[in-house]
């Protein structure tokens, strides 16, 4: 048997879709896997060259007769690139996508950034006190300290470049007047180490019982032969991130390193801040709005052992760290753990699949566990830790409902129910803080008619439009705008409106009851500028502002210490967007909500103010009750057959041209059908649609879905290869687009 093996040479060049083959002679057939290296002939000269297997095949794509050999297996060490090789191919499986598509997911593009670490020299006296020592040096004849203020006089802010060069003076002159206090010299934060120019301050905390008997529990379970994930459940303000700093601190004392994952939208400075204070330098961090050159220098620093710990969102999982410790996912229930684009990977799952090939431990932690995770650990899949209680015995907020409809029969128009506006001024009054929530996932304020109930719709992705401030209306997902209609496109009645509030009207309506509170607001118009969020967060840390009305963004991380009243003011938004775990997303929104009052010495009180007043989603978060969320979520899961029990498949077929769209999916359907027929039986496989998603053209591109449900992944794996290659041969193939999603976290 003929075995060819696709072989990359610069593992992280743009090229990587550059795949050469060659046969792998016969004496090496079994010693050959995905993600080994090898030493190939390349080019005209036949020049040796370092490569990666990124699969195999029986197939040649070539002439078969031009095909050289490997001449070597290199297996010396298994290379952190064999591991990552390795991932992108487990990737590539269970999601669905191309080798390319998972390489370059997981290997970083190589892209140098040019710039250099920058560092700056301030003038520290005031002026006249700068003149007097000016004259002094001129006296004593020190030129050098001389030219240098002179400079400085003129402009209090000098590149250190310019200084040393330019200006030629020594750098031991510059320092010497830094320690005079004459000057400082501020290194301003860059690329090559994005956490420099912190300092160091807190003391270290001292775990209490609980958390010393957490990090026991996964420290036994790390030693073990085969140590499982463990699912750290514990409340909000629990103690889980010392928890997460302990560990990481046994990996480093065994010369390992740690992946700490956080949601983009938590990885503040506040939270930096705690790891470097534990770990000094040797901590990194990634984020989205580093530059791919940026990114890979930080990659770099890992791989050559300058760090020990990195901290980012999904894609800090793929630091090249040569010897893992931890795998720490923290909000291990967000739905950014999921990746929108294709290989549509989860991170959780990824983590896992990495710890085991690395021999590293996966720590998952959350108050409010996603059912996936609670549900294997129940299961004894992973090991769960359950901390119950909030540091020093700090009491979880009490919690009121309030019914809306009945706000509304008596009479009372307002956003804020009775309740919550009295609560809002006795904080007011005691110099407390608040903060206002508002669930507003997948809805936005659409505007429609109330005479004929026409909702206005972009025209290109036929979903409604938001009403925002200067008399716009706004597609979200393509960004068209057009003026604010007055009169109804379809009746012409002039009774049309914004029908749900935004954070915008909700401000308003704040400012005009509370007229000397100082508001701040904090959604995706304010924070679209660099830095606007971490901005706004601090202003509210300094108590610079009274109430913070913001959407999910500021449930999120950040521990305010004086804030006791929160108020979620229609908790039931989320509750009808459609998909099967709503719910789930409900219950967490409302519970993070709950958990961001009360941090600090005074207790906390949230306000939940809703249309379903019974749903066990409301019900459970404003008891702070998991258990009962849990069990009432997952009747409705095993009743519909839904994930966790079950495993879900989203075929998504798209195109140009609309009946190209749902011909194709009718296509896929049919063969589904009658391979189900074939060969699974009927209640191992169900079918549904093929439909139009709720958003069913983007950007004018036209979409059908279908939803396969199965209790084997694996089964799901081999229908989603099998209709990947039937879908080749159908008539139009090169006008569609076929895209995968196991388990879909965020709708489609
Ligand atoms: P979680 O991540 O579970 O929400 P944190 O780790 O952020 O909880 O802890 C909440 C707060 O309690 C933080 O301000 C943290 O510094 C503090 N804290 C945690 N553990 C201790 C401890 N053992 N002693 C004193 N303070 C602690
Ligand atoms: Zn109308
Ligand atoms: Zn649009």
């Amino acid at each position: 048997m003929k075995l060819y093996a696709n072989v990359v040479i610069d593992i992280s060049s743009e090229k990587l879709d550059k795949i050469f083959q060659y046969e792998v002679p016969g004496h090496l057939q079994k010693a050959v896997y995905v993600g080994v290296q090898v030493l190939v002939p390349f080019g005209n000269g036949g020049k040796r060259r370092r490569g990666y297997v990124v699969g195999l095949t029986e197939k040649a794509r070539y002439d078969p007769e031009k095909i050289k050999e490997i001449d070597q297996i290199d297996d010396a060490g298994m290379p952190i690139e064999s591991q990552l090789i390795g991932l992108a191919a487990w990737i590539r499986r269970n999601y669905g996508s191309t080798m390319n598509q998972a390489l370059k997911t997981v290997i970083p593009v190589r892209q140098r950034s040019a710039k250099k670490e920058k560092k700056r020299i301030c003038l520290l006296l005031e002026k006249e006190e700068a003149k007097e020592r000016l004259a002094f040096y001129k006296r004593r004849h020190s030129t050098a300290r001389e030219r240098l203020l002179a400079a400085l006089l003129e402009d209090p802010q000098l590149d250190y470049e310019v200084v040393t060069g330019k200006l030629n003076v020594s750098a031991s002159v510059v320092r010497a007047l830094e320690e005079q206090g004459v000057l400082s010299i501020d290194r301003l934060r860059d690329y090559r180490n994005p956490v420099q120019g912190l300092t160091q301050k807190s003391a270290p905390v001292a775990l209490n019982a609980m958390q010393t008997e957490a990090v026991r529990r996964i420290r036994e379970n790390a030693k073990s032969f085969h140590p499982k994930p463990c699912l750290i459940h514990g409340v909000t303000g629990s103690g889980k991130t010392e928890v997460y700093m302990e560990l990481i601190k046994d990996a480093v004392k065994e010369g390992k390193q740690s992946i700490v994952l956080i949601p983009e939208i938590a990885l503040t400075y506040q939270t930096v801040m705690r790891f470097y204070n534990c770990f000094g330098a040797r901590v990194s961090i990634l984020n989205s709005r580093m530059s791919q050159g940026e990114r890979y220098d930080q990659f770099e620093r890992a791989k050559k052992g300058e760090l020990d710990v990195m901290i980012g969102p999904r894609s800090a999982l793929f630091t090249p760290f040569p010897n893992l410790g931890y795998i720490v996912i923290d909000e291990e229930h967000e739905g950014a753990y999921k990746s929108e684009t294709m290989p549509r990977y989860h991170a959780r799952e990824t983590a896992i699949q990495r710890a085991k090939m690395a021999g590293a431990v996966v720590v998952l932690g959350s108050a409010t566990p996603s059912t996936d995770s609670y549900y294997r650990a129940c299961a004894g899949e992973y090991m769960l830790v359950e901390m119950h209680e909030r540091v020093h015995k700090k009491q979880l907020p009490a919690c009121e409902i309030i019914d809306l409809r009945t706000e509304l029969r008596e009479r009372n128009f307002s956003i804020l129910s009775r309740k919550l506006q009295e609560l809002i001024e006795d904080r007011l009054k005691k110099r407390e803080q608040v903060m206002l929530f508002l669930n507003r996932r997948g809805i936005s304020g659409f505007v429609s008619c109330r005479s004929c109930g026409h909702v206005v719709k972009c025209p290109h992705c036929d979903i409604s439009l938001s009403a925002h401030g200067g008399g716009k209306l706004v597609c979200h997902y393509c960004g068209y705008e057009t003026p604010m209609v007055l009169k109804c496109p379809a009746c012409g009645s002039p009774y049309i409106s914004g029908f749900k509030a935004g954070t915008e009207k909700i401000e308003q309506t704040v400012k005009a009851r509370f007229p000397d509170a100082r508001v701040l607001r904090m959604d995706m118009d304010t924070t679209r500028k660099k830095d606007a969020y971490e901005k706004i967060l601090s202003a509210f840390a300094n108590q610079e502002a009274d109430i913070l009305i913001g959407t999910q963004m500021i449930v999120k991380g950040h521990d305010f210490k004086n804030v006791t009243l929160v108020g979620v003011l229609a908790a039931d938004l989320s509750l009808y967007v459609g998909d099967y775990r709503a719910s789930e997303r409900t219950f967490q929104l409302i519970a993070q909500a709950i958990g961001r009052a009360g941090r600090g010495e005074k207790e906390g009180e949230a306000v939940i103010q809703t249309y379903s007043p019974d749903h066990y989603s409301v019900r459970a978060a404003a008891a702070s009750d998991y258990g009962a969320f849990y069990e009432a979520e997952m009747m409705y899961r095993r009743m519909m057959r839904y994930p966790p029990v079950w495993n879900l498949l989203v075929i998504l077929v798209a195109s140009e041209k609309e009946e190209l769209a749902s011909a194709a999916a009718k296509y896929a359907t049919e063969y589904l059908e009658a391979s189900n027929r074939a060969q699974i039986s009927k209640e191992e496989l169900l079918f549904v649609g093929p439909a139009k998603p709720a958003v069913a053209k983007v950007n004018d591109i036209y979409k059908r879905v279908l939803y396969l449900k199965c209790r084997a992944y694996d089964t799901l794996v081999q229908i989603k290869d099998h209709v990947e290659t039937y879908m080749q041969s159908y008539p139009a193939y090169r006008e569609i687009t076929m895209q995968f999603d196991f388990n879909p976290m965020n709708g489609f």
